[in-house]
C-alpha cells in the first residue's frame, strides 16, 4: 500500500527521491522527515538564538531571494523556509558542536539553517547564501539493509559503495562557493547595505598591499603575500583597523605588527571572508582543461558551469554527462565524477 504523502509549499518533501528498502521503510522515512520538517531547532541550540537586528535581518532576506531566484534558474523547485534560518549567540556553534571553524551549518533532513552572528553582515549574509545553496540543491536518500538511512546524494555529489563522498563532492562544495562568490560581487558589493564593509576592506587591502611593495620583498614572499591579502573579501571590523594603519603617531612596524595579529585572529576564527578561493580556482581549471581537452567540442565555460550547476540543483546527471562523454569520449564523465571526489586537492 501506498501512503499518500502531500507536500506543502513550507512542508516540501526533504528528499526528492528515496533509494533501497522496501515501499513501507521509504513511505516511513518521508513521514519522519516531513515530521523533522515540523520541529524547531534543536534543543542545545535553543538557548542561544538572538533576535536578528534590522540591519541582519536585511541581509538574510537579501541572501534569501538571491538564492532561491539562482537556484529555481539552474532547475531547483525547493523552498526554503525563511523563519527556519536561526541567527546564533556569536560562537554558538563552535561551542555546542565542539569545533573550531564550524560557524554555520544546513540540515537538510529538518530543513534548518543555522548560523552565527557575525560582526560584519555581509559576511552573514555570504555566509547564509552558503547554506542557503545547500538547501535548494537536489537531495536523495538510501535505506540500507538495517533499515538505516542516510544522505545519498546531496547536489551534485554521491555516496560510493562503502558509503563515502566518493563523487563530485568537491564539485558540490566549489559551485556553492562560485554561486555565493556571485551573490558577493553582484549584490553586495552594490548594495548600500554592505557599504562600510566593503570600504574599508578596499582601503585596508590597499594600505597592505602599498606597504608591502615598499617593503622589498624577496619575490616569492612578495607574491604569496600578496594574494593572501588580495583574496580577502571582507575584513570584518574594517574601519578600526584601518583607524590604526592611518594613524600618524604610530610607527610603520607597530601598524604591519598590529594588523597582522588581528588579521591571524579573525582568520582563525572564520571572520576574513575568502569563499574558499582554492576551491574555485581549482574547479575553474578543471573546467578549463575539459574545455581543452574537448578539441573544440565544448567552447563556453559559462555554459560548461551551468550544466554541471544544473546537475547539482535538478539531481539529474544526464545532460551533463552526455555533454562530457560527446566531447571527451566514453567513460569521461565517471572518470570526472571521480577525480571531483571528496579527496580532491
Ligand atoms: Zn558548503
Amino acid at each position: 500500500m501506498t501512503i499518500l504523502y502531500t507536500s506543502r509549499m513550507d512542508h516540501q518533501p526533504s528528499f526528492e527521491q528515496i533509494i533501497g528498502g522496501t515501499q513501507e521503510d521509504q513511505d516511513a522515512l518521508r513521514i519522519k522527515a516531513a515530521k523533522a520538517t515540523e520541529r524547531g531547532i534543536e534543543e542545545k541550540y535553543e538557548q542561544y538564538i538572538v533576535e536578528r537586528t534590522s540591519s541582519e535581518d536585511a541581509a538574510i532576506k537579501s541572501a534569501v531571494s538571491y538564492t532561491s531566484e539562482v537556484a529555481r534558474q539552474y532547475g531547483s523547485t525547493k523552498q526554503v523556509d525563511e523563519k527556519r534560518i536561526f541567527l546564533l549567540k556569536s560562537g554558538a556553534i563552535q561551542e555546542v558542536s565542539k569545533n573550531d571553524m564550524r560557524k554555520g551549518f544546513h540540515d537538510p533532513f529538518n530543513q534548518i539553517i543555522a548560523v552565527d552572528r557575525y560582526e560584519s553582515i555581509a559576511v552573514l549574509a555570504v555566509r547564509v547564501a552558503h547554506e542557503l545553496f545547500h538547501m535548494h540543491s537536489y537531495h536523495s536518500a538510501q535505506i540500507f539493509q538495517d533499515t538505516n538511512s542516510a544522505i545519498y546524494r546531496s547536489g551534485i555529489g554521491m555516496l560510493g559503495r562503502e558509503q563515502e563522498w566518493a563523487y563530485f563532492s568537491f564539485a558540490e562544495e566549489a559551485i556553492i562557493a562560485t554561486l555565493s562568490k556571485r551573490f558577493f560581487d553582484e549584490v553586495i558589493c552594490h548594495d548600500p547595505l554592505y557599504e562600510e564593509d566593503i570600504r574599508y576592506t578596499g582601503l585596508i587591502k590597499d594600505w597592505i598591499i602599498n606597504n608591502i611593495k615598499e617593503a622589498e620583498l624577496p619575490e616569492d614572499k612578495m607574491s604569496s603575500r600578496m594574494s593572501f591579502i588580495q583574496e580577502i573579501l571582507i575584513f570584518p571590523n574594517g574601519k578600526s583597523v584601518f583607524e590604526v594603519l592611518i594613524d600618524q603617531e604610530k610607527k610603520f612596524a607597530i601598524k604591519l605588527g598590529y594588523f597582522s595579529d588581528r588579521y591571524e585572529k579573525e582568520l582563525k576564527q572564520g571572520n576574513i571572508m575568502r569563499e574558499r578561493r582554492k576551491e574555485r580556482e581549482a574547479f575553474s581549471i578543471v573546467l578549463d582543461r575539459i574545455i581543452y581537452q574537448s578539441k573544440g567540442a565544448i567552447t563556453n565555460k559559462e555554459i560548461l558551469f551551468d550544466a554541471f550547476a544544473r546537475a547539482h540543483f535538478t539531481g539529474n546527471y544526464i545532460p551533463l554527462a552526455r555533454l562530457i562523454d560527446g566531447a571527451l569520449g566514453k567513460g569521461s564523465f565517471r572518470a570526472i565524477a571521480t577525480e571531483l571526489g571528496e579527496k580532491y586537492d
